[in-house]
């Protein structure tokens, strides 16, 4: 198959057995459940767009395996022209869903999986790496969306996984079998859970000995025996309930967490990447952290496109596009949201060759990179808050636009320029509040911070690679001092 239509994607969820928990209830058919659907279209979005000729070169790329067009979130990277398109394509489809279209943390955890598994194995003899070579085969060819799964609930966070009061608040293998493994805990803000096929679990810290049943990797199906999720809240979610199209900013695409319940699930042995190999744990987290901060120089980028227009749009709708400082905050909107993106495309063409063959980022600008994201999408997020008005948070809703009677009062009392129909003033101020305020700052403003590792993660990263050392000896070289 190599590349499915986005019907066959969409099929292909329904036929998955997941175990969905939502508002207390049990989801029956996820792909149809209004809270639930655009995020499922903002996968689908991957699949769309791998089809469009035009966006072949970034949306699909030619498997090393098998010299197969496969879509570019099953794909490994092969040069450091891989590694600026995939930053690209990722920002394409934050432009075109405003939101976190979620497939890429598959496609980041298998580009970790594949280098890390190939040095344990030849460290230690494990053997690993030909397990995961075959599962990514399966997974290029039938085009599934994986959703790669690293953090965990990780309780105290002053105790270490074997110390906490309770095991199960790291995931860890309970029984070692002949035929696999079983394993107990839970993965938290799991993004793309319910519009994935299989998951790829990842150790969430590097440890030491004594957790050494926590360093454990795996793949399993998204609806195996004993997996299932508890669906994240997000602010005004219950408006996707309401049926209109206009409150909820974005009415067609969105994303989700969820909470991944492992409740004795067993993992086949062809399954399994790492088993008790503590050591290199932290290779993985550190890889995959990575690759996800370089991830968030493109989704971040496309989706802060999509605010900057609407924010230009709303001072147009305004009458306010010839104020000068409207103008300036729009040049810094713009300013902000381009350097996140030297960033992205930076780390990736300074990115290098790993053993396995496939290309890692340079660590030290993908950590500045997510540096920046924790930090910049706020400013933008506030200016455009700033050019939208207070209106964009006291506006009437949708229902009293289509009243018979106050529908009139609306539409005269939220007029701005008379050219523009008041209900395109009230969609744009309303996909403003989406991505500032609403389900959408989920991704684009919280997920900036704690997505892919908080703040002080990045800075620890950066003091690890920042070369402090060598950046004296250059001084000292410059100032005449010999030691
Ligand atoms: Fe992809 Fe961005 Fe969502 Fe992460 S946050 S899955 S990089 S869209
Ligand atoms: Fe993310």
């Amino acid at each position: 198959m190599a590349l499915k239509t986005p019907q066959q994607y969409e099929e292909s969820l329904r036929k998955l057995n997941l175990k969905v928990y939502l508002q207390g209830e049990l989801v029956k058919n996820p792909v149809d459940h209004p809270i639930i659907r655009p995020s499922m279209n903002s996968v689908k979005a991957t699949y769309e767009l791998a089809q469009d000729p035009q966006y072949e070169d970034l949306m699909t790329a030619t498997s090393h395996l098998t010299g197969k067009k496969v879509n570019r979130f099953c794909h490994l990277h092969q040069n450091t022209e891989d590694l600026v398109k995939k930053v690209k394509m990722q920002r394409l489809l934050g432009q075109k869903t405003a939101a976190c279209f979620q497939r890429c943390v598959g496609m980041d955890a298998i580009n970790a999986v594949d280098s890390t598994t190939f040095e344990m194995d030849q460290k230690l003899g494990t053997p690993y790496h030909e397990r995961f070579v075959k599962f990514l085969r399966q997974m290029q060819e039938e085009d599934w969306t994986v959703d790669g799964a690293m953090t965990d609930p990780k309780g105290d966070r002053g105790l270490s996984p074997s110390k906490q009061a309770d095991p199960d608040l790291f995931v860890h293998v309970v029984e070692k079998r002949k035929d696999g493994i079983v394993v107990c805990g839970a993965k938290a803000h799991q993004t793309g859970a319910i519009n994935s096929h299989w998951i790829l679990i990842m150790p969430t810290i590097s440890m030491t000995k004594e957790d050494a049943d926590y360093a454990v990797s795996f793949a399993a199906p998204a609806d195996a025996e004993g997996i299932f999720y508890i669906y994240g809240r997000q602010s005004c979610d219950t408006r996707k309930l309401e049926g209109g199209d206009i409150d909820v900013g974005n009415k067609n695409y969105g994303g989700h967490e969820a909470l991944m319940v492992f409740d004795n699930v067993f993992i086949p042995w062809e399954n399994v990447f790492m088993c008790g190999e503590y050591e290199f744990s932290g290779m993985l987290v550190e890889r995959f952290a990575g690759y996800h901060r370089q991830s968030y120089g493109g989704c971040k980028v496309g989706v802060g496109d999509v605010l900057i227009g609407a924010a230009a749009l709303a001072a147009d709708y305004n009458g306010a596009n010839k104020a000068s400082h409207l103008k300036d905050k729009l040049i810094e909107m713009v300013h902000l949201n381009e350097t996140l993106y030297a960033c992205g495309i930076a780390c990736s063409a300074e990115g290098h060759k790993t053993a396995s063959g496939t290309y890692l980022i340079d660590l030290l600008l993908a950590n500045v990179c997510k540096q920046n994201v924790t930090r910049f999408p706020y400013e933008i997020a506030r200016l455009a808050e700033d050019i939208a008005g207070g209106l964009m948070v006291t506006m009437p809703s949708e229902k009293d636009l289509r009243h018979p009677t106050i529908g009139k009062v609306v539409e005269k009392y939220f007029k701005g320029v008379a050219s523009v129909p008041t209900e395109d003033r009230m969609r744009i101020l309303r996909l403003i509040e989406n991505l500032t305020l609403g389900t959408a700052a989920v991704g684009y403003r919280t997920e900036s911070m704690h997505g892919a590792g908080s703040p002080q993660a990045q800075r620890i990263m950066i003091s690890r690679q920042g070369n402090l050392e060598q950046k004296k000896q250059l001084a000292k070289a410059i100032a005449g001092i010999k030691k």
